[in-house]
């Protein structure tokens, strides 16, 4: 029987042989309360606080600037509600930060969107053209998480700073599959989710730059420093120190792998289709092994299904959204062709993949 492929790394990875050895422990034995004074304690503080350094140390910052959440959507939430003036958001940001910034808008802050280019980038000029008296604080994805494509972050957070506010980052779809250094980025917040790089899901982490105080949006305990009340999720925080550290030490390597497969995805689809159009394509930058398509004529829910049956795994759009079938925010936002945004699927290919997978996939959307 054929080998399944998964080619959905960008709505989930699977757990890395590192990160569950390194989980196992502390699901087992060293299971105590960091919080409680008694020796079963020790080991989990201990490595918590290992673990913390660790992730530091792979996106460039301090471990007092590292703070746990459940995953990206609560750093992006904590990130949006937690500081105070004015927002600007682009238009095409993952649902967790513009339902966020939907809530405040409630609330009666001040929010303004940011459309990104045809090619799905947002550059200083597209926060200049936004720009209104009163923003504190801009919020612009790394990557976005339907089409691949990768923005200038550092003269985003240089631009913020130049009109006197603050800038956050949801580089969910970016740590640990591109260089992440926080402090050369000079962004003031950070967000990523530990499922996206072979950690567990349901854990992440916010960067919050030294100095800078957000509000908790949890009542409770003094953990972390009195940052983010609740018990520590050990175990899946050392499988995303784990995951991380072994993402940054073969980034290089597989990125450059996953651009050459991308590529390869690229001029099969247009061999196979040569009327198949690409979203995000004429940006600057694009995620390793990130192929959003068009098929036109086609279903991109329907392809998916076609795919499954084959024992192939894509997504139609974003699949945390995988049940509205509108066209997406993102294709909306980037004005693509509502007829073409039907049959728009995403291959978004793993470390694990190949060139045969590379082939099976279009193969079997023919
Ligand atoms: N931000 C982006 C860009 C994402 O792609 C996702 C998940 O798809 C999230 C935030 C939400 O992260 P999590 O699933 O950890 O809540």
């Amino acid at each position: 029987m054929k080998r399944c492929v998964y080619a959905d790394h960008a709505a989930t990875t699977p757990l890395m042989p590192e990160a569950l050895e390194a989980m196992l422990p502390f699901m087992k034995g060293d299971f105590g309360n960091p919080s409680s004074i008694h020796s079963w304690a020790r080991k989990p503080r201990e490595a918590v606080r290992e673990v913390r350094a660790t992730i530091a140390e792979c996106i460039g910052a301090e471990p007092e600037e590292i703070s746990f959440t459940s995953g990206g959507t609560e750093a992006d939430n904590w990130a949006v509600k937690g500081s105070g003036r004015g927002l600007l958001v682009s238009a095409y940001e993952h649902h967790a930060v513009l339902n966020a910034a939907a809530h405040e808008a409630g609330g009666g802050r001040m929010v303004v969107y940011a459309r990104p280019t045809r090619n799905g980038v947002i550059g200083v000029r597209q926060i200049a053209d936004a720009w209104q008296k009163g923003i504190g604080l801009v919020s612009v994805m790394t990557a976005n998480n339907e089409i691949g494509t990768v923005n200038d972050v550092g003269a985003l957070a240089a631009e913020a700073h130049s009109r006197g506010a603050l800038f956050h980052t949801d580089a969910v779809q970016a740590v640990g599959h591109i260089p992440i250094d926080a402090r050369k980025l000079d962004v003031d917040f950070l967000s990523a989710s530990a499922h996206k790089f072979n950690g567990s899901k349901g854990i992440g982490f916010l960067f919050v730059r030294k100095g800078l105080k957000l509000a908790s949006l949890l009542d409770g305990g003094q953990q972390e420093d009195g940052r983010r009340a609740g018990t520590e999720n050990v175990e899946a925080i050392v499988g995303m120190a784990a995951a991380l550290k072994a993402n940054c030490a073969r980034m290089v390597r597989v990125g450059k792998r996953l651009d050459g497969l991308a590529e390869r995805l690229r001029g099969e689809l247009v061999a196979a289709f040569p009327d198949a159009v690409f979203p995000g394509a004429g940006a600057p930058r694009q995620l390793p092994g990130f192929v959003s398509v068009a098929l036109p004529g086609r279903s991109g829910e329907g392809l998916v299904h076609i795919l499954d049956l084959k024992r192939i795994a894509v997504s139609a759009g974003a699949a945390c959204d995988s049940r509205n079938t509108q066209v997406s925010h993102v294709l909306k936002a980037i004005r693509f062709p509502v007829r073409l945004a039907k049959g728009v699927i995403r291959i978004s290919l793993g470390a694990e993949n190949t060139l045969e997978d590379v082939r099976r996939i279009v193969d079997a959307m023919r």
